[in-house]
């Protein structure tokens, strides 16, 4: 398997996660270490000796078609990408390049190597593509959660350079036959996680009794998944999932960002009694430009399918975070 951003906070976990799962799996770990990617995710991996990490960009044909055929690849999971909302607004250049063009490359050689050279059949080779839910756009407060059928509305550069990439995954099912699945999941949280992040900005904050920067007014919600069950929720489509299938993944989690503040304050008053409350280190900052007010999932057809559902409950997964976060983790 080419595992392709495993430096990162979802694809790290999902090299542990499986690596942990499955002794005969061999993996190639293809990342560019840039500021979001770093090796230190890959410590402790369980069967370390299936693992061989390479710093590289999905870019680079030549590195790529090598890998491939060197490795013997059948199988491609691709979470490499630029990921941050704010930083596409700053700058979306490198977001068009890592996102649409980098997915593009990835496309072309897997089909190369699998169809032209190897001659696979479908059922000998897989790509499977790592997207996210804000290719749908925002919702309004009563509407239905996003379905797979849902149009695709992306209102950021960062979602909609994962909406091209979307696009071109099927396209390359559609056209020339490369088997493809694709996942588009909700926010994740746990360890591992960049600390630029919402969720680990805020425990930071409040193990160094900083103001807790929230946008805006607090309103805006998100569906919160645990990274573990983002990973077996991709473990199973990879293996059971419909050719072309393309499969909602979320926690049926729907906070607003003041709610999850609040929650993780209270999490620290009772951890840390002796600093006293942590709520008034809130601290309402300006909004983000276009910021989508609301996304829902409906992971109705995971669970029908493939017989998914998240596990972890919220308040143990971010009593597991925190727990991270306080040991230490997350220096990146
Ligand atoms: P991340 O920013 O933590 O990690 C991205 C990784 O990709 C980093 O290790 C980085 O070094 C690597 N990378 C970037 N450009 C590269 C390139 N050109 N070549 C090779 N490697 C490169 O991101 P994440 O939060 O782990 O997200 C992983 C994937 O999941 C992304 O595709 C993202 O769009 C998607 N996703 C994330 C979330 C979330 O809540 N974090 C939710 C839904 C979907």
């Amino acid at each position: 398997m080419l595992v392709t951003g495993g430096a990162g906070f979802i694809g790290a976990n999902f090299v542990h996660h499986l690596l942990g799962a499955y002794s005969d799996l061999r993996i190639v770990n293809l990342d560019k270490l840039t500021y979001a990617g770093s090796k230190s995710r890959l410590s402790g991996l369980p069967n370390a000796a299936h693992h061989h990490f390479v710093e590289g960009d999905i870019g680079d044909a030549e590195l790529l078609a090598g890998l491939l055929r060197d490795f013997s690849v059948d199988t491609v999971v691709h979470f490499a990408a630029e990921s941050h909302v704010d930083r596409s607004i700053e700058g979306p250049a490198v977001f068009v390049e890592t996102n649409v063009l980098g997915t593009y490359n990835l496309l072309h050689c897997a089909k190369e190597y699998w169809l032209t050279e190897k001659r696979f059949a479908p059922h000998q080779c897989r790509f499977h593509h790592i997207s996210t839910d804000e290719v749908y756009g925002s919702l309004e407060p009563t509407a239905d959660a996003f379905t797979e059928q849902h149009a695709y509305q992306p209102n950021s550069p960062y979602a909609a350079t994962k909406a091209g990439s979307d696009h071109l995954v099927r396209a390359y099912a559609h056209t020339f036959g490369l088997p493809v699945t694709l996942s588009n999941c909700s926010n994740n949280y746990g360890p591992r996680q960049h600390r630029e992040k919402f969720i680990p900005t805020v425990i930071n904050a409040c193990l160094r009794r900083q103001p807790i920067p929230v946008y805006g007014d607090g309103s805006n919600i998100r569906d919160w998944l645990y990274v573990d069950d983002h990973c077996a929720g991709i473990d199973a489509i990879i293996r059971h999932g419909a050719p072309s299938g393309t499969y909602n993944i979320g926690g049926n989690n729907e906070r607003s960002n003041i709610d999850i503040a609040g929650t993780i304050c209270a999490l620290f008053d009772d951890l840390l009694p002796e600093k006293g409350a942590h709520a008034p280190l809130i601290s309402f900052v300006a909004d983000r430009p276009g910021h989508d007010w609301r996304y829902a999932i409906d992971t109705g057809k995971i669970k029908r399918e493939l017989g998914w559902e998240a596990r972890e409950s919220f308040s143990s997964g971010l009593r597991k975070t925190i727990e991270f976060y306080r040991q230490g983790g997350g220096k990146t």
